[in-house]
């Protein structure tokens, strides 16, 4: 497949740029080049970062009526574009096309949502005279953009993940630099491309495409860099958080999510939905169902239905509308989920259906009796892999849903308003479906975890606060009359 990106290059400060050295992309599914993209050195990205400088000035000029039209018009562009860029999703990662064609349309919808926020950036008045001596004082905040964002991405959603970084940061009045996954760096390109198209001017928004030990460590670390919005992994997200220093950090990491399933429960339901977000995107997804808690009574007849429909879902070709399930972003990480499945196994558990790879590709598991100590029951699998377990009743499944370093989603299925309390009140997360599997998202709600899954929240309104300072403005009056 060519797609205008290949040939486009890279989007420096407005600007398509190519370069000598190149990252080539390839199709997980079969490991074909899909095309190349520039393979950018530290100092593009200094370029980056000079550029941006000046652009932050001319976002934060920009009216806010402009900032929504603009926001609209890429909506729009990427509406009319859709089916390629929901073709460049499924190629160049995990999703099957249907995966894929959803995520345009939130994509769209993230866009539309950015736009209308912007006229909803408000501050506050303050009342001043709560405190003695200061009865002559009138006045309010405002919230300014906060300058340059450094945004960095994941591969697993490589198109709506982006939009958050870059809706939100323009409709604030930001300069925004995105370094994207290298494995996915299409989509985001694209989205470049629509914004180029909606008439964004140039030096505002920048696509950086290169490694992130070599450009991410400059983005990370360089001064005027004001706040850095990252999407990823624990481990990289530790890093950066270290490497920072005194700047603006969001934190968007992974998660091993927890499903409860009470007796009370309706369990045809549970059941289709807790098999559908554990396998969405071949599990590779940071709200993906890990590990369900199922009350005993209900335990064996849960376990049946759910292996039967796992068992049900058909791998294969991510271009066929038939196919639920593709395969993993590359071999070495189905292999490297491979290895904590046997070493599960190794360890006692039971492997009910699933546990074979091919290439990328490694088919639906589902795991029973896993040991505590076992890699895949205390960190992120982000594989297509389940684990359950039966649990006596609620108190013991809330016990172990928080007994991880890991707090973003979680589910309940229940029919009972007691024992959904009980889990909103003690359950450790960012967010909890009631009668939904923990993956269940819409881009307008505040959206993030706590513990080891993250720092701050996204979806838009939440990410303006973020990328947004609140400045004081206090009025001393020379003859304010008190009565
Ligand atoms: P990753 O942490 O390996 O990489 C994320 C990004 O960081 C990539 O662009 C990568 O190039 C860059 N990077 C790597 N090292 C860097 C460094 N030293 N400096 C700067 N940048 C660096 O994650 P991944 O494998 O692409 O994505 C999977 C992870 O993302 C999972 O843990 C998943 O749960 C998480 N995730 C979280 C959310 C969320 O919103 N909470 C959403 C999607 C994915």
């Amino acid at each position: 497949m060519t797609t205008q990106t290949a040939v486009q290059g890279m989007y420096l400060a407005g600007e398509w740029m190519t370069r000598e050295a190149k990252i080539d992309v390839y199709d997980p599914h079969d490991q074909s080049m899909i095309c190349s993209v520039p393979s950018a050195s530290a100092e593009d990205m200094l370029l980056a970062i000079k550029e941006a400088k000046l652009g932050m000035k001319i976002a934060a000029e920009l009216p806010v009526y402009k900032r929504m039209e603009i926001l609209h018009r890429a909506a729009g562009y990427v509406g009319e574009h859709r089916d390629r860029f929901a073709r460049t999703i499924a190629k160049e990662g995990s999703k099957t096309i249907t995966e894929a064609r959803g995520e345009v349309e939130r994509c769209i919808e993230t866009l539309r949502i950015s736009a209308e926020e912007a006229r909803r950036i408000n501050g506050e008045t303050i009342p001043f005279d709560q405190r003695p001596g200061s009865e002559d004082r009138l006045g309010y905040y405002f919230r300014f953009p906060v300058g340059i964002i450094g945004a960095i991405t994941p591969f697993n959603d490589p198109l709506n993940l982006v939009a958050h970084k870059m809706g939100p940061a323009i409709a604030a009045g930001n300069a925004i630099i995105v370094k994207p996954a290298s494995v996915t760096p299409l989509s985001a390109l694209l989205l470049a491309e629509a914004f180029d198209h909606a008439g964004l001017p140039p030096k505002i928004l920048s696509v950086i495409t290169g490694s992130g030990s070599k450009v991410g460590d400059v983005l990370v670390t360089h001064p005027d860099v004001r706040m850095i919005s990252f999407t990823g992994g624990l481990e990289t997200g530790e890093k950066i958080t270290h490497q920072a220093g005194l700047k603006k950090i969001s934190m968007e990491l992974g998660s091993n999510s927890p499903v409860i399933v009470l007796k009370d429960a309706d369990l045809a339901h549970a059941v289709s939905a807790t098999v559908s977000g554990s396998f969405s995107a071949a599990g590779q997804n940071c709200i993906g169902v890990q590990r369900v808690y199922i009350q005993e009574s209900i335990y064996d007849t849960f376990e049946r239905l759910f292996v039967e429909q796992t068992a049900a879902i058909s791998v294969g070709d991510k271009m066929l509308e038939t196919t639920n399930m593709g395969p993993m972003i590359n071999e070495n990480e189905a292999r490297r989920v491979e290895s904590w499945v046997e070493e599960a196994v190794g360890k006692g558990a039971n492997l009910l259906t699933g546990g074979m790879r091919d290439g990328a590709y490694y088919a639906p598991t589902v795991l029973t009796h896993v040991a505590k100590d076992c890699t895949i029951a205390q960190q992120e699998i982000f594989g297509p892999v389940v684990l359950l377990y039966p649990v006596r009743d609620l108190d013991e499944a809330i016990d172990l849903s928080n007994s991880v370093n890991y707090g973003l989603h979680a589910g309940i299925f229940t029919e009972n308003l007691e024992n959904a309390f009980e889990a909103i009140t003690r359950l450790q997360v960012g967010g909890l479906m009631i009668n939904d599997s923990s993956d269940y998202r819409i881009d307008g709600m505040p959206f993030g975890g706590v513990k080891g899954s993250g720092i701050g929240r996204e979806g838009v309104k939440s990410s303006i606060l973020e990328m947004t300072e609140p400045r004081v403005v206090s009025f001393k009056l020379k003859h304010r009359k008190h009565e």
